[in-house]
């Protein structure tokens, strides 16, 4: 039997047996095989993100740093206008501002980010340069938008006509409600290992939609939307920030591999975590990890049916379905 035919078998079982940790390790092992040609790799949250993965490719294939990977797969749906939920294109803040959060970490331990950052097309390459080029980890607001623009970042208006439009229509009711994989795509988190085995991450996103004016969510909080260490390997995260804001996501899915945990486990142990803590706010609400160890190893894992992801590894590029434990 092809592999592609398997897989799809394998991925109907999976719906099956969700929340069936053995299940979803031995789909992860799939594509295990650390010994032989695991490296590079890179994985992102999302089916539409196979061409941020491409654009990652392109640096990780030509023996480039995964730091360098990162930034320019993640720029990707930053500058796609008909991705409403990352960059250009996203939709605004209950009064139609598009605002932007993202952090990137490299293989030595450092970290950058922004929040709350308007009117700048690539908030990663911002958050990059705060890691760079000054002594902290984190700019929000007027302050990240000073700096991107002493960068010589261009001041550029984000809302689109197609998100202007859906801004208009939600304010005929205003009823703010998140909704589960509406549209299947969401923050892009994205975590790479280069042929040096070099880690890094990360995560950009505009947040909820309709948002209230200066929220921010787990995408540029180290630790929550990202995580990295280059011992033992990286998460990142998608879906209700609240939920994975309070857990602290992506660190405790870092923490687990670190204790030996299949990056599937680790996974799979940050979502229970959120189920058990939150199983009222659970039921409507998405929240999705993936990550990587150190090995070449992934896993990926959702609160609810529909989290997906993309694989870059051994010159393939494909989509995958994640387990979930609510089904
Ligand atoms: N995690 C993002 C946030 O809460 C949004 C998302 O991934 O849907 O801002």
């Amino acid at each position: 039997m092809n592999s592609r035919r398997k897989f799809l078998q394998n991925t109907a079982l999976g719906g099956m047996l969700a929340g069936s940790s053995d299940f979803w390790i031995r789909q992860a092992a799939q594509f295990d095989r650390p010994e032989k040609n695991a490296f590079p790799v890179v994985i992102a949250t999302w089916g539409p993100n196979l061409k941020a993965n491409e654009a990652a490719w392109e640096v990780l294939s030509n023996g480039g740093r995964a730091l360098d990977a990162v930034e320019a797969g993640v720029k990707v749906p930053e500058a796609n206008p008909r991705d409403s939920s990352v960059g250009y294109g996203g939709f605004p803040d209950r009064e139609g501002h598009v605002t932007l959060d993202a952090c990137i970490m490299d293989e030595f331990g450092n970290a950058g980010s922004v929040s709350f950052l308007e009117n700048i097309k690539h908030p990663i390459s911002v958050a990059r340069r705060v890691m760079e080029k000054t002594p902290h980890v984190m700019l929000s607001g007027e302050g990240a938008l000073q700096f991107a623009l002493s960068e010589g970042f261009p001041k550029e208006e984000l809302l689109t006509d197609k998100a202007r439009q859906a801004w208009e229509e939600w304010k005929i009711e205003s009823n703010y409600k998140p909704k589960i994989n509406v549209e299947r795509h969401d923050t892009i988190g994205m975590v790479a290992i280069d042929a040096q085995q070099r880690i890094a991450g990360a995560c950009t996103t505009s947040g909820l939609a309709f948002k209230m004016r200066g929220r921010v969510g787990d995408s540029p909080v180290i630790g929550a939307g990202m995580f990295v260490d280059n011992e033992v390997g990286g998460a990142a995260a998608t879906g209700l920030g609240e939920l994975v804001l309070r857990t602290l996501g992506s660190f405790l899915v870092v923490e687990e591999m670190r204790r030996g945990a299949h990056p599937q486990k680790a996974v799979e142990k940050a979502i229970r975590r959120i189920v058990q803590k939150y199983p009222k706010e659970v039921e409507e609400n998405q929240v999705g990890f993936i990550a990587l160890d150190k090995k070449g190893r992934h896993g990926a894992f959702g609160i609810h049916k529909g989290f997906n992801y993309v694989l870059y590894q051994r010159n393939e590029n494909r989509v995958y379905e994640a387990g979930n434990v609510l089904g």
